[in-house]
């Protein structure tokens, strides 16, 4: 395999990825505040970090890929303004707030599931961890870098040199850019609280017993506290949306690094936005897609996730009902063309990986070597597409090879094999016999009967392309 290289955003350039164990990984990816169901944007963030993770295993590194579920914490403002998320949607629906996390959380999973994005490894709910939390908390506590103030627990941030440069920002920077404190026990605006004792909101659901009086933990504070229980005080890949670097990753490494005096994330990476014509897409402005929405407009998850490997991961991509028909329709035809292989080669086994040769290996390798280059998914389709329609290629390695790469881009090519399995082999046969009949009619140049066998089958809506070496057959839905 070539060696993998990932942009950094934190020092903003490619580096070679080197694991902190060798054949090992640990990644962290922030996983969904569960108030609402995941709109297709935050579902963009997760089908990159799949390839991320499918990647890393492909090049043969065990890669725990650790999640959080935020149920409790998450202000609909990351700097602690505005409501609580989850108090507010269980408000708005007359129900628990461990109700609604429940009922998003599964939402979320069926939505992964349904877009071919793995399970992580560890799927770890914030109100599970609060014991971590606080014990995390008296250690930034202990080594000086928190104040109270009316009543909660504040990092400060001028006690942390380092702070701001995920974000490329040095503090008095981000000091001018920032919103003018609503909270006026801050000592400085960019300050964020750890541990909330004095709720803003009246009958805040979920409370704990903590040093700093009975309350709930800031959001930021999680993140840090579960990936160090599950990955250590060290590890190799954090990831996100690239909203996050500002304030929640830039609060992370703060308050992380505070409380072991030690780097704390080797390579952090960040996922650009899927955007609307119109502009943002957000769970706050209420006006979000979901992807049952576009399963109820006739799309498949896949033709969602296809959409999104259209784009590279640090790039915008902007939605647009044309984009998703375009996305369809591409994923049809490679089905299609996978399908066709598949009859051409019938119930032969395909050769193993390793015994590939000429240009079907080739093409396999530049698909990896695209993976390589800080995930290059776009040019790892287009070698699919090449490789899928290169009528040079044996029918049997073009699959092998197509088969390989769908197991990190998991558009449904596996399916065919079920859809071929569920065909009628007698009919397959049969259309077989009739195309090498063909082919021997065509050898003894008797162009009628060959024509013939070619008209009868269009009749029953079966079409023959002849490529250089070899006739393939569909058959027209
Ligand atoms: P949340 O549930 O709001 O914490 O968001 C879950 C993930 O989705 C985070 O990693 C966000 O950075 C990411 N995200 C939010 N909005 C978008 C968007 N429009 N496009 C891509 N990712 C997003
Ligand atoms: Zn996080």
């Amino acid at each position: 395999m070539p060696a993998l290289r990932l942009f950094n955003s934190l020092g903003r350039k490619f580096e070679d990825f080197v694991p902190i164990v060798p054949g090992k990984v640990g990644f962290y990816g922030c996983g969904p505040t569960v108030y609402n169901y995941a709109h297709i944007g935050n579902l963009r963030t997760y089908v990159s970090e799949d390839i991320l993770v499918r990647t890393l295993r492909r090049f043969g590194l065990e890669t725990n890929y650790v999640m959080n579920v935020t149920d409790v914490g998450h202000l609909s403002g990351d700097d602690d303004t505005g409501e609580d998320k989850m108090v507010r949607s269980a408000e708005e629906r007359g129900q628990s707030v461990l109700q609604i996390a429940k009922f998003y959380t599964d939402a979320f999973f069926a939505d992964l599931d349904r877009l071919g994005i793995g399970r992580p490894t560890i799927v770890c709910k914030a109100t599970d961890h609060i014991q971590d939390m606080i014990e995390l908390i008296k250690r930034i506590e202990a080594n000086g870098f928190t104040y109270r103030s009316g009543g909660n627990l504040y990092f400060d941030v001028s006690k942390f040199p380092a702070y701001g440069e995920l974000a490329n920002l040095k503090l008095e920077d981000l000091r001018a850019g920032a919103r003018i404190a609503i909270d006026e026990n801050k000592h400085n605006p960019l300050d964020f609280v750890l541990w909330f004792t004095k709720s803003k909101f009246e009958g805040q659901a979920l409370v704990w017993d903590s040093p700093w009086g009975r309350g709930y933990p800031g959001w930021h504070i999680e993140c840090s506290a579960m990936s160090m229980k599950y990955l250590g005080e060290n590890f190799d890949i954090h990831a996100g949306g690239i909203d996050h670097i500002q304030v929640h990753h830039t609060n992370e490494i703060a308050q992380s690094e505070a409380a072991t005096g030690k780097k704390w994330v080797n390579y952090w990476l960040h996922a650009e936005f899927l955007v609307l014509d119109k502009g943002k897409m957000s769970k706050s402005s209420g006006s979000f897609i979901t992807l049952q929405n576009l399963i109820d407009e006739g799309f498949d998850a896949l033709d969602y996730r296809y959409f999104c490997l259209g784009g590279h991961y640090r790039s915008q991509l902007s939605f647009s009902p044309e984009g998703m028909n375009q996305a369809k329709a591409s994923r049809k035809a490679i089905l299609d063309k996978v399908l066709e292989l598949r009859r051409m080669v019938g119930p032969a086994a395909l050769p193993e990986l390793k015994d590939l040769r000429g240009i079907a290996k080739d093409r396999l390798a530049r698909f990896d070597e695209a993976l390589a280059d800080d995930l290059a998914v776009p040019r790892a389709l287009a070698e699919l597409w090449q490789l899928l329609r290169d009528p040079a290629v044996e029918p049997a390695d073009a699959l092998a090879a197509a088969y390989d790469m769908d197991k990190v881009l998991k558009i449904g090519l596996a399916d065919t094999q079920e859809a071929e399995a569920g065909m009628d082999e007698v009919e397959v046969a049969r259309i077989d016999a009739l195309v090498a009949s063909r082919k021997e009619a065509k050898r003894r140049k008797d162009w009628a009967a060959a024509d013939a066998i070619r008209n009868s089958l269009k009749s029953e809506g079966i079409v023959l392309e002849d490529g250089s070496a070899a006739t393939t057959w569909k058959k027209l839905q």
